[in-house]
């Protein structure tokens, strides 16, 4: 097979001292500043407010708008009576490539209802924001549409997301005490793993024996 060989153009004179093209880039970012210059002084005075000024967005204080499927940080969806949807299936554990999310079910006292999860943790250190969770889900238990997207935090531990923050993304480590308002029994990861709620307070009397919770096995 014939190789054609292709060779590079020469750079001239003007090119190899380079700075034209510095003085051209120069040239455009100067316009630019001083472009948004006028155009802010003009809208701080109230004037030429058809005019966009800077094309930069002043985040923080200013955050962009996210278009509605941009996948942002995740919550556990909620039944009216305050249960979270999930059944406990584990298909979005299963399906997850980073690994990184950690379900416990325990046995629902509404026979209609398989499971619940016991605990439910997504570390966000090691999500990939990749959504196969999201999809996987049969019950649209799991979302990712928080709009939520500073999930820094100064330690790994903090960036475990436990059914607390899920099932309500208002909440962020640290937990203040007392915020464990979850209504179902759930293994309290802010008070040392005791079970907190009842099923009573969800189902009626008769309910907790229907749904044994052993924290000790978890
Ligand atoms: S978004 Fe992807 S990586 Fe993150 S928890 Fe869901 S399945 Fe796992
Ligand atoms: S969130 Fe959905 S996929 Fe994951 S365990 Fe619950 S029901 Fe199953």
């Amino acid at each position: 097979m014939a190789v054609k060989v292709m060779r590079r153009r020469e750079l001239t004179f003007w090119e190899q001292l380079y700075l034209p093209q510095i003085l051209t880039g120069l040239r455009i970012t100067f316009a630019h500043f001083f472009r948004n210059m006028f155009f802010h002084t003009a809208h701080s005075l109230g004037l030429l407010k058809q005019f966009a000024a800077a094309v930069t967005f002043q985040y923080p204080e200013q955050p962009r708008p996210l278009a509605n499927r941009f996948r942002s940080r995740h919550r556990l969806t909620v039944r009216e009576e305050g249960t979270p949807r999930c059944v406990g299936c584990m298909l979005c554990e299963t399906v997850c490539p980073a690994k990184c999310i950690t379900i416990v079910a325990g046995e629902h006292p509404d026979p209609n209802v398989e499971k619940y999860p016991v605990r439910f943790d997504i570390d966000l250190g090691v999500c990939v924001y990749c959504g196969f969770c999201v999809e996987v889900c049969p019950e649209d238990a799991i979302r990712m549409d928080t709009q939520i997207l500073d999930v820094a935090a100064y330690s790994r531990n903090a960036m475990k997301l436990d059914i607390h923050e899920l099932m309500n993304p208002a909440l962020r480590k640290p937990l203040p005490e007392g915020s464990c308002t979850l209504k179902f029994p759930h293994v309290c990861q802010l008070s040392g793993g005791h079970v907190k709620g009842s099923w009573e307070e969800v189902y009626g009397k008769g309910a907790a024996h229907a749904a044994p919770i052993h924290p000790g096995h978890y």
